[in-house]
């Protein structure tokens, strides 16, 4: 592993050392396609779709009810919920660093009106939290199996670190606010503290980015107690087990990540920041195993994970309903981050196939696509029509069947806005000798190697429409360096040309994993890379009961689902009896159904569109008898 010798990206993850540096927003920047139009819906109604809630709610407000000294009267939303404007302040941060000057002066405004509120209800001595600790209250730190409080500080350390990294020279006050939080936190809950960790896990990982932000090694140790901590008992025993908070087995023991799976996810993703900071290749190898045995046994096909409803938590190895799924928004975003702090600490690019995966089908299904409504849980089969949410209420968060505008629990719609602002950041990454690039969007990439080497390149594609990626370079290397190119798991098959400006066009096919070019790109240069995106019928492991004898449609890093609008009627005794095809753009597949004979073509869509046409009945897994 290296240290990174030059300039710090800006980015969400920023480890000192690592098989792969990130390259950052200011590096690598999506240009439009299937994630420029959702940044763009993410920018322009999504934000501040998110910010008149927070208001609505009442959220936004308990910050200035907390600095008049009026709370608890008045207080509304559950004990969490400041970490909703805390991951909107993280959205918020990374949308002005994507953007240009022009567009930021209003976004400034907005996050500067946030940043003032949350400040005038920080305490003296660094508290903050508007649930807990005064009179009427519980006190401080006297919940934390439910009372979220350092859970919440988690956020507001993420979002400061964003803020650090897009707008180093900006005087606004949420890195100070940060700072006095983490070192409260590392006071009451230091070695020689508390020996207790938060219900939630997310402290650990945002005192871990703020500690690299701002170069501040105790908020990394501090994460690095809290993780070890796990696994001890220090949490109360609860009706779900203490697995539900990962405190029945120590970290690096763990066999798969089970219990609460947003709460898993976000452990393991803060377990391997620690680990590669304090150079625990023990711990990487452990997290490893259990991102090995969690994708294979207990991630759904969409890469969504949970199928518990009632706690929200994973099931057993092959415990897969799909009519069950609950496969959280959250939880897919959590997976993301475990699964890109290992891609970064290995340089495995099983890491980038999961986050592929789960970013088309978990996190892209979530949000409508005007941005307003969004799905909390993600069924793999809808055996009812849902019923339309109210645009102005609030849902329950499991219950809507269709995507809400808002829920009781809201921890989803604010965790899409902030990925969605930061993927440019997802992308690609460096080391001495090249770029890796991972995922595939129009982009463009301007990086330089550590001795100097500039790299320049567009990447032109329609991807996941069309399988065709064109990378063309736009600036002589000093020397030979190497593109390596992520090639699915899916793409058999796939086709590789590289083109010199005046040379001889070179064509090869390569196998899935990483290919790699390495030469002294020219102006000019092409490498263009086909990925065979046809419709394809995927069986499921004969171990997933659940869908024994069932196939799924795919094309490409997407899952297709049948809607009863397309068929005509329920979705429930559907039979698919061939191959998948595609005609005019569109995936089909013959289906019969109970009492007709003969199977006829129904087109099927991806599966973050479904229930777009209004309520529909659905399914991924169709069975083929
Ligand atoms: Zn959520």
């Amino acid at each position: 592993m290296t240290m990174y010798d030059i300039t710090a990206p800006v980015a969400p993850v920023v480890p000192t050392r690592g098989r792969l540096r990130p390259l950052g927003l200011d590096e690598v920047r999506i240009t439009g396609g299937f994630w420029g139009e959702r940044q763009r819906v993410n920018g322009e109604a999504t934000l501040s779709h998110i910010e008149s809630r927070l208001e609505s709610e009442g959220w936004l407000p308990n910050f200035d009810l907390a600095a008049a000294g009026t709370l608890p009267a008045g207080r509304r939303g559950r004990e969490f919920s400041d970490s909703e404007v805390y991951k909107y302040l993280e959205g918020l941060a990374w949308e002005i660093g994507r953007t240009d000057a022009a567009a930021d002066a209003e976004l400034e405004q907005r996050f500067a009106r946030v940043v003032a509120r949350v400040a005038a209800a920080q305490e003296d001595d660094g508290y903050l939290n508007t649930m807990f600790g005064r009179p009427g209250q519980g006190e401080r730190w006297s919940a934390l199996e439910w009372g979220h409080e350092l859970y919440c500080l988690g956020h507001l350390f993420q979002a400061a670190a964003a803020r650090h990294r897009t707008r180093p020279s900006a005087d606004d006050g949420l890195v100070g606010i940060a700072r006095r939080a983490a070192d409260l936190v590392c006071r009451e809950f230091g070695p020689d503290g508390r020996d207790a960790i938060c219900g939630h896990a997310e402290v650990e990982v945002g005192l871990a980015e703020l500690g690299r932000a701002l170069e501040e090694q105790r908020y990394i140790d501090q994460a690095a107690l809290f993780v070890e901590r796990h696994g001890r008992g220090a949490l109360a025993e609860i009706e779900w087990g203490r697995q539900y908070f990962q405190d029945d087995v120590p970290v690096r023991e763990a066999e798969a990540l089970r219990g609460h799976a947003v709460r898993a996810n976000y452990l393991a993703a803060a377990a391997v920041d620690v680990a590669v900071e304090g150079r625990d290749d023990q711990l990487v190898g452990a997290l490893r195993r259990q991102w090995d045995r969690t994708l294979e046994r207990r991630t759904y096909v969409t890469g969504g994970q949970g199928s518990h409803h009632q706690d929200e938590s994973f099931g057993e190895d092959w415990e897969l309903p799909p009519d069950r799924a609950y496969s959280e928004t959250c939880a897919g975003i959590g997976s993301i981050m475990f699964s890109w702090r290992l891609l970064l600490a290995t340089g495995d690019t099983r890491h980038a196939d999961l986050i592929e995966r789960t970013l088309f089908n978990v996190v892209a299904t979530s949000p409508a696509p005007d941005g307003r409504s969004f799905y909390y849980a993600n069924t793999l089969h809808q055996r009812t029509p849902g019923v339309p949410a109210d645009p102005d209420g609030t849902s329950l968060r499991a219950s809507s069947s269709l995507r809400a505008p808002w829920f009781e629990v809201s921890c989803c719609p604010p965790n899409v806005a902030r990925m969605f602002a930061s993927l440019d950041a997802y992308l690609a990454t460096a080391d001495d000798e090249g770029v890796q690039l991972h995922q595939y969007a129009p982009s463009r990439v301007r990086t330089a190697l550590p001795d100097g080497t500039a790299i320049a390149f567009t990447v032109e594609t329609s991807y996941p429409a069309d399988g065709r990626i064109l990378i063309t370079h736009e600036t002589d290397a000093a020397r030979e360096w190497t593109l390596a190119l992520r090639v699915p798991s899916w793409a058999d098959g796939a086709m590789l040309r590289v083109s010199a400006a005046n040379g001889v066009p070179h064509e090869q096919q390569v196998s899935p994993g990483t290919t790699e070019i390495r030469r002294p790109f020219r102006v000019g240069d092409t490498v263009e890379l086909v990925l065979p995106v046809a419709p394809r019928a995927t069986s499921p492991d004969p171990r997933v009961d659940a869908v024994r004898g069932c196939l799924v449609v795919e094309r490409g890093p997407e899952v297709f689902a049948l809607e009863s609008v397309d068929l005509g009627g329920d979705v429930v005794d559907a039979v698919l009896s061939g191959d998948p095809l595609e005609r005019d753009g569109r995936v089909w597949a013959p289906i019969a159904r109970r009492g007709e004979e003969i199977a006829r073509e129904v087109p099927l869509v991806p599966y973050h569109d479904w229930a777009e046409r209004g309520p529909s009945t659905m399914r991924v897994w169709i069975p083929t008898s």
